[in-house]
């Protein structure tokens, strides 16, 4: 199957749903990204930031680049100037950081908050109680350049269906708090990252709205 008709596949799935692809890209080289783009599609998951920052010149500058990978503080700045989305913000540190460096180029940076579902101890992310304990400090509520608009996360590696739905639904209910507690009046804060390509279709039916597939569509990564 090629790249286009895989995109195809996935944009049909989600037609009648309020979810979006993003295209996982990581490890790719930039061709098959135009390729990616071709096909219409135009969200794009990188986890390395000097990869992004390599490609994101090669490509138009409608692509909405998602850094869903840990993201250190010192390479914020590399990111900073197109970055749309840090899927993967997991500290107040960050945060601040992100606010920093898009406030010198003048334009506001998005963040989903990255919560721990998962069972490996391995797979990183917040706590409930520390993501609430950071919307509620005085440094969060400074921040004028970033802004939050949704929660994310990666459930176990398992084919046991009731296991990964569950880690799914927890995430859910994790946004759902946070939406009427800290953004009942924020429209923005609207977006639950969940389901990659072996579970996509559980994290759907649990009420995702951006799905991160990248073997699905590419094949497996070297
Ligand atoms: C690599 C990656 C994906 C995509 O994984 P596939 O199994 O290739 O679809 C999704 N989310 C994150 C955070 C990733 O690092």
């Amino acid at each position: 199957m090629s790249i286009a008709s895989n995109i195809a596949t996935f944009e049909q799935q989600l037609v009648g749903t309020s979810a979006r692809l993003v295209v996982v890209t990581k490890t790719h080289p930039v061709e098959r990204l135009q390729e990616a783009y071709a096909a219409g599609a135009r969200i794009f998951g990188e986890n390395r930031v000097q990869e992004m920052a390599a490609k994101q010149p090669e490509l138009p500058a409608d692509v909405e680049w998602h850094q869903i990978g840990q993201l250190q503080t010192n390479k914020v700045k590399y990111l900073a100037p197109f970055v749309h989305t840090v899927e993967s913000v997991d500290s107040l540190r960050l945060l601040q950081e992100l606010d920093k460096q898009a406030a010198r180029h003048d334009r506001v940076i998005r963040g989903l908050l990255q919560f721990h579902i998962a069972q490996e101890a391995t797979k990183t992310g917040l706590s409930l109680s520390e993501a609430e304990e950071m919307l509620q400090s005085a440094e969060y509520q400074a921040l004028r350049h970033v802004r939050l608009t949704g929660v994310m996360g990666i459930a176990t590696n398992s084919p046991d269906e009731d296991l990964v739905r569950g880690e799914f639904r927890q995430l859910r209910g994790y946004f759902e708090h946070l939406k009427k507690t800290y953004f009942v009046q924020d429209e923005e804060f609207c977006e639950i990252s969940m389901g990659m390509s072996a579970d996509y279709a559980w994290a759907l039916a649990e009420g995702s709205t951006l799905i991160r597939v990248g073997s699905a569509i590419f094949g497996s990564r070297a």
